[in-house]
This record gives structure tokens, C-alpha cells and sequence, in this order.
């Protein structure tokens, strides 16, 4: 069930491949592929029974994507697509995860890559990403959404392929994610979850299960539930949020890019958003982590604290099914893994009395 392979046997080859007749592509587009998608869909009723829920949730594991998170899908696109045109130079401003799927793909496809990174404000694995993967990696005194801008400005020179959400290819990428929960679930969920930041996932899957809907894939639409970051929620906050700030790097954004794909998902889905603080996320992502063995990152987790919300607010009715799309992998952020645990390891002499002891045996 959580397959999407064809029975055949046939080799899973990404997600141009695998839902070609839904995006912009022809057979001139040199597809660049690290077979991402084909994420597996996990049923987590630990977690539901621990919040106290009467449900099912099931968390789409966009972690376990080549670059560990969910950027892979519209990296594909983007890159491919500027292959097509034959770009040298991909840029992207980035939280983090951005720039390492643009610097993984561009890799792939011998181009150049430049990316720009708030200086200080990114967890250290998409460093390590962005480092190892080779891209010209630029570290801006400032925030994400002042590195945007300046990206944008280099857009324009035409010199430079922006391979930011801003490219809308991008969004047609990250929409086979909706593709895929409908085919491993079987039918289309009753409620999405997901955390919101610069707010293309958000527009990318609502598109993804209206496209599905209208081919008659499904029968109906899920509603669209979205979380932001109490120190960085400008969509729920209703205005932009000069000096974002939370524990969730990866959805630091005060003015979020596709902020009205967000309205308009959460308009025509009868959906909702809200915010969570530090405090509730840090909770959610130990709490999936030791319910159900699910490492997540901590922007991945807002929405799990959301749902929380939603459970006490009596908002889910009983017997729903849910999704959540889990963005990101928590081996992205090794520092707040280890804060957040809340112990160290026992130190102890090389015996087998000592360990004993720690154990209480
Ligand atoms: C990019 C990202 C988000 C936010 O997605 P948006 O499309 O910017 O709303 C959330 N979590 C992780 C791990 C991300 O990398």
C-alpha cells in the first residue's frame, strides 16, 4: 500500500517520469532526475492516541526524498526545465532546504549553482548540503526574505536562472506529492496538513488534488489546514512580519511568495490557518519521534502541533482520514535535535556493571 510501483516491477524513475501527462514537459526537456517522489505514506496511530484523536493520520515522508526533503519535486522541474533553455547559472535564496535540492540538481546537470542563505539562520545538515554538493554558497547578512529580493534583482539581469518558488515550475513539481497521497491512500483525504513558510506547498498541493479531482482520480477534496510559526506567521497575522523569528529555520519567512496561492487554497478548500509557538513544535517533534520512530525537522512538526490544536478544539471529526506532509528530515537539524531531547548520553566506564546500572538492572 505504500507503493506506488506498478505491479510490473518497474523501476520508480522520479516524478516526471512517473506523472509526466501532468506537467509542463515534452520530449525536448532533458529530464534531471535523482528519482525523487515514491515517499512513503505511514499510518500513525500511536500518535493520534497519544493526542487524544479518533482518526487516521497518515504523514507523507518527504524526508526520505535524495535531499531529504520535499524541494526535491520541484527541483526536478526547475532544473530541467533550465536545462531545456540551457541555463549555466541556477541562484536561489534559500532556509536551507532549497539550496540544497538546487545544488544536488544542478550537480546532476553540470550547471553552476549559486545560493544565498541567511547567515547563521540555517541548520547546519543543509550546510553541509549546499556545501557538499558544491554550490557557490553565500552567506547574506540578513534574512530570507532580503536574499529573495536580491535574487530577484539578479533574476532580472537574465543572467541567471531563479529556481525559487517564484518559478512556477517549481509549484508543478511539489503538486505530485497530492498525486501520490490519492494513489497510496487509495481516495483523497478528508483534511491535508501541512506548515506553511514561503507558502508554495501549500498552492502546489491544493493544485495537485483539484488536477486530480477534475481527471476524476477522486471523488472530492480534502480541506487544507495550515500552520505558521508564532514569530513568523504573516499569512495568519494578516500583514508581513518585518523580523521573523522561530526554532522552525525552515519557515522563517515574514513575506511569503505565494501568499495568495495560500488564500485561495484556504478560501476554496473551506480551509484553515493558524500558529503555534517554539514551545508547542519543539513538543510535536519529540513527541512523533518517540510515538512512532518519525524524525522529522522542526517546521515539519509545527503542523503535527496544529493538529493538536485542532484535536482539543474539537475541529476533527471522528473517524476523518487525515494527511500531513512531514517536509522535512530531522537529520537536518542535529543542534535542535540534540537541545530538544532533553538528556545526554551516560558516560561510563568501559564494564558491564556500569552499563547495567544505567539500564537498573
Ligand atoms: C520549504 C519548507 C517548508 C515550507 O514550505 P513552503 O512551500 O515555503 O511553505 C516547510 N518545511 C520544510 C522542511 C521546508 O524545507
Amino acid at each position: 500500500m505504500n507503493s506506488i510501483l506498478p505491479s510490473t516491477g518497474e523501476r520508480w524513475r522520479g516524478v516526471i517520469h512517473a506523472y509526466r501527462a501532468h506537467l509542463p514537459v515534452s520530449d525536448a526537456t532533458p529530464v534531471v532526475s535523482l528519482n525523487e517522489g515514491n515517499t512513503p505514506l505511514i499510518r500513525v496511530d500511536n500518535f493520534v492516541k497519544a493526542i487524544g484523536g479518533e482518526f487516521e493520520l497518515w504523514l507523507k515522508f518527504e524526508g526520505l526524498n535524495p535531499t531529504c526533503s520535499f524541494k526535491d519535486r520541484g527541483m526536478t522541474m526547475a532544473v530541467s526545465k533550465a536545462a531545456e533553455r540551457g541555463a549555466q547559472i541556477v541562484i536561489c535564496a534559500s532556509t536551507g532546504n532549497t539550496s540544497a535540492a538546487a545544488a544536488a540538481y544542478a550537480a546532476r546537470a553540470k550547471m553552476k549553482c549559486v545560493v544565498l542563505l541567511p547567515n547563521g539562520k540555517i541548520a547546519l545538515g543543509k550546510l553541509a548540503q549546499a556545501l557538499m554538493y558544491g554550490a557557490t554558497t553565500i552567506a547574506v547578512q540578513g534574512n530570507f526574505d532580503e536574499a529573495l529580493r536580491i535574487v530577484r534583482e539578479l533574476g532580472e539581469t537574465g543572467k541567471v536562472e531563479v529556481v525559487n518558488s517564484i518559478n512556477p515550475v517549481r509549484i508543478e513539481g511539489q503538486k505530485t506529492a497530492s498525486f501520490e497521497i490519492c494513489d497510496q491512500l487509495g481516495r483523497a483525504p478528508d483534511f491535508h496538513f501541512l506548515p506553511v513558510g514561503n507558502a508554495g506547498n501549500i498552492t502546489a498541493y491544493w493544485r495537485g488534488f483539484k488536477e486530480y479531482k477534475a481527471s476524476g482520480k477522486i471523488d472530492h477534496l480534502p480541506k487544507m489546514f495550515g500552520f505558521q510559526a508564532a514569530g513568523s506567521a504573516p499569512i495568519v497575522d494578516g500583514a508581513p512580519v518585518e523580523n521573523p523569528n522561530t526554532v522552525a529555520t525552515a519557515i522563517r519567512i515574514g513575506n511569503p511568495a505565494s501568499w495568495e496561492g495560500a488564500n485561495c487554497a484556504l478560501k476554496e478548500s473551506n480551509g484553515f490557518i493558524d500558529k503555534v509557538t517554539d514551545e508547542e513544535i519543539l513538543d510535536a517533534y519529540k513527541l512523533i519521534a518517540r510515538t512512532d520512530g518519525i524524525f522529522v525537522e522542526p517546521a515539519s512538526a509545527a503542523c503535527l502541533a496544529g493538529l493538536i490544536h485542532c484535536v482539543k478544539a474539537g475541529k476533527i471529526p471522528m473517524g476523518s482520514v487525515i494527511s500531513a506532509t512531514m517536509t522535512g528530515h530531522g537529520l537536518k537539524d542535529p543542534d535542535n535535535a540534540i537541545k530538544t531531547a532533553g538528556f545526554e548520553p551516560f558516560v561510563v566506564e568501559a564494564n558491564k556493571e556500569a552499563v547495567m546500572k544505567v539500564i537498573g538492572l
